[in-house]
Order: C-alpha cells, then sequence, then structure tokens
C-alpha cells in the first residue's frame, strides 16, 4: 500500500550536531557537500543561479548523500537542476578524469546515467540544460527521442560515445532491446524519472518496466535512483516501488 512505501522514508531532516537544519540552499555553498569545483562554477559563474528552490535543496541534499529520491513537485519549480546536479556529480566522484574534457573516453555501450522524460519537448530541453551544465567538465551527453532520425543519432553516439543519455521511454526501450545499435549501460549508475505521472499518462508504462530488465540489478552496480512527479497516485507508486531502493530513499515533498 501507499502507507507502507511511505513507512521506511526517512523523515528526519538533516540535521547537525547543535541540532540546527544543515540543508545547503546555495548553490556556492556545494563544495561543501563534495561537489566538484568544476560543476560548481558551471552553476554559479556560467549559468549564473544563485539559490536553490525547495525541490532542488531537499532532492539535491538528499542525493549527494547518496539516497534515492521520490520527490513531489509541481512544474516550474526547478526540477531540471535537481535532478541534474547529484547525477552529474555522481558520474565525476565514480570516474574523476570526467571532471576535465578530453577527447575519445566516451563510448556508446558504458552509458552511466539515463534520464527518461514523457515528451521529446521535454527530453530535448532537459537536454540542452544537462549539456550548458557539463561544458567545461568531460561529461557527454546524448538525447534520444521519438520522431528524430534515429540513425543520425546513432551515428553521433557511436563517434561522440555517451556518459549521460536523456530519453524518451519509447526511445530508449527501442535502443536497448535492439543489440545492433550498440547502446547500452552495463554500468548504470545514475537513473532519473523525470514526470513519472505524465510518463504513464502518455502510455510509457510496460516500456518503463521492461527497460529494467535491459539495465544491471541495482544490487549489481550501486545505482541510484531519483523519481519525480507532480502527483504521486496508485501507479506512480507501483513504478516507484520497483525503481526505488526501499532500503535508502528519502520522500521529498515541496509546496512551492
Ligand atoms: P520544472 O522541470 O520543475 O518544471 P525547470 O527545471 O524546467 O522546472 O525550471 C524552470 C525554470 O526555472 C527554468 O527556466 C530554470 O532555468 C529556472 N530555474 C531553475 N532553478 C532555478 C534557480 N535555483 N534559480 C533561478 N532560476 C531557476
Ligand atoms: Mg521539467
Amino acid at each position: 500500500s501507499l502507507l507502507r512505501f511511505y513507512s521506511s522514508e526517512s523523515a528526519a531532516p538533516q540535521t547537525s550536531d547543535d541540532g540546527s537544519s544543515s540543508l545547503i540552499t546555495r548553490f556556492a555553498d556545494l563544495p561543501r557537500l563534495g561537489v566538484h569545483d568544476r560543476l560548481v562554477n558551471s552553476l554559479t559563474s556560467v549559468l549564473k543561479y544563485e539559490t536553490m528552490t525547495d525541490v532542488q535543496s531537499m532532492t539535491i541534499n538528499a542525493a549527494l548523500a547518496g539516497k534515492d529520491v521520490v520527490a513531489q513537485a509541481k512544474t516550474g519549480t526547478g526540477k531540471t537542476l535537481a535532478f541534474l546536479v547529484p547525477t552529474v556529480q555522481r558520474l565525476i566522484a565514480n570516474q574523476p578524469e570526467l571532471a576535465y574534457p578530453r577527447r575519445g573516453q566516451a563510448r556508446s555501450d558504458d552509458i552511466r546515467a539515463i534520464i527518461l522524460s514523457p515528451t521529446r519537448e521535454l527530453a530535448e530541453q532537459i537536454g540542452v540544460e544537462a549539456k550548458k551544465l557539463c561544458q567545461g567538465t568531460g561529461v557527454v551527453v546524448q538525447t534520444a527521442v521519438g520522431g528524430t532520425q534515429k540513425n543520425q543519432m546513432l551515428r553521433k553516439t557511436r563517434i561522440e560515445g555517451c556518459h549521460l543519455m536523456v530519453a524518451t521511454p519509447g526511445r530508449l526501450h527501442d535502443l536497448l532491446s535492439d543489440r545492433s545499435t550498440g547502446i547500452d549501460a552495463p554500468n548504470l549508475e545514475a537513473l532519473v524519472l523525470d514526470e513519472a505521472d505524465r510518463m504513464l499518462d502518455v502510455g510509457f508504462k510496460t516500456e518503463l518496466e521492461s527497460i529494467l530488465n535491459y539495465l544491471p540489478h541495482r544490487t549489481e552496480v550501486p545505482r541510484q535512483t531519483l523519481l519525480y512527479s507532480a502527483t504521486i497516485p496508485k501507479n506512480v507508486v507501483n513504478i516507484a516501488r520497483q525503481f526505488i531502493n526501499p532500503a535508502n530513499f528519502e520522500f521529498v515533498q515541496t509546496v512551492r
């Protein structure tokens, strides 16, 4: 049931020794949570972000502490950076050389992070934001959506490789289930389900569940999963149960 799923959440906010809340709320303070200077510089000096929104602060703090996240947040609350910051940081933490641009390091069969979004337009917007954030690092971002020329996307991905793929569930399922594409993620470290309620509304339940079969089990490769949804109806809970680590997750709910 809903309640049983939520009962394992860690409701207590992070507190420091004196009991005060210690959530980081400014992008400039992210080095205190171990975020690489390159990434912080990109956020503050290049993209000019200063203060985090609620969902950003709560997600980023929880995810950087290693937790999976289920977040309920409305449109326009800044969810894109909420999941991009911890996801890109995780890739750099696991492969420190990714902090710096270097040619010829990415493969198309060793994707480390996947972000799933319900529509082509939303996935493309996330791809643009991810590329901005990763500029100045060695993290290679590719976008795979339905409707666009698949062969062109595949050629580009084979040449450039891919560390972080932004995709719609339909196109990703299509790519993973066809071995001839050369797209694979045997070492997947991070998975984001953005707008989970909308992905289910547009009929991607089967693709989402099937994608899980093409990914390493989260106990084989330690994977972090972040799930965002404006609403949490029963079908979203069911998806969350399949993707989220029940032993180590935080339920984040924001009102603005
Ligand atoms: P959502 O996915 O929740 O609908 P987005 O991630 O698309 O929201 O962000 C909405 C807008 O807010 C974007 O234009 C983004 O650049 C801007 N934005 C996000 N976070 C911040 C922030 N911390 N400070 C200022 N603007 C922000
Ligand atoms: Mg969004």
